[in-house]
């Protein structure tokens, strides 16, 4: 048995969700509306210059590797099928398990990370509407607010973190409930 297996019985004993399997369809609910925010993403920067739209699609795979590297591993759910988007299960194949009791501390530290990837495209696509409006435009910039600001934030609420049973340790729903109440 390794130090990560020993470390991840220690864990699961304190996190009985780490029993737990989350649906693939779950996970599928999960990524395919972020996997859409960033393509919408690309082409609202598209439209005002294609190398700033490419170093956009660069910067979205690298948040979300540091996400995996910098993040997942302090993780209760890292190398178990609880965690809802399956990140927790793809970074422990990448990297090693580190000391979850540094959770919090890291995640605060490393979120920001993913923040461009939603106000980027947004603040480009604001730009647009105003020096150069056109249709495309703004279909593109309703779909993309409706996707990254209401879809995505309600999954994580109702569905992806509605019944993680460590979501009180989470400073991400910590966050949202200051905000939210
Ligand atoms: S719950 Fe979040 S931090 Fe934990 S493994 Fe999954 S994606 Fe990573």
């Amino acid at each position: 048995m390794t130090k990560s297996d020993l470390n991840l019985k220690n864990d699961s004993s304190n996190t009985p969700c780490h029993s737990r399997k989350i649906p693939l369809w779950l996970v599928l609910l999960d990524n395919i509306p972020t996997i859409f925010l960033f393509i919408l993403g690309f082409l609202i920067i598209n439209i005002i210059s294609t190398v700033a739209a490419i170093l956009f699609a660069i910067y979205t795979v690298v948040s979300v590797v540091w996400f995996w590297a910098r993040i997942c591993p302090y993780c209760h759910h890292f190398e178990t099928y609880a965690c809802p988007c399956g990140y927790g299960i793809i970074s422990s194949k990448l990297f090693s398990r580190k000391d979850s009791s540094l959770f919090k501390k890291v995640f605060k530290r490393n979120i920001l990370i993913v923040f461009p990837n939603w106000f980027i495209p947004f603040f480009v696509g604001i730009y647009l509407l105003i020096t150069q409006y056109s249709v495309k435009v703004l279909v593109l910039m309703i779909i993309f607010s409706i996707i990254g600001f209401l879809i995505i934030p309600l999954i994580s609420k109702f569905v992806g973190c509605k019944n993680c049973e460590i979501k009180e340790d989470c400073p991400w729903m910590t966050l949202n409930k200051q905000h939210s109440c």
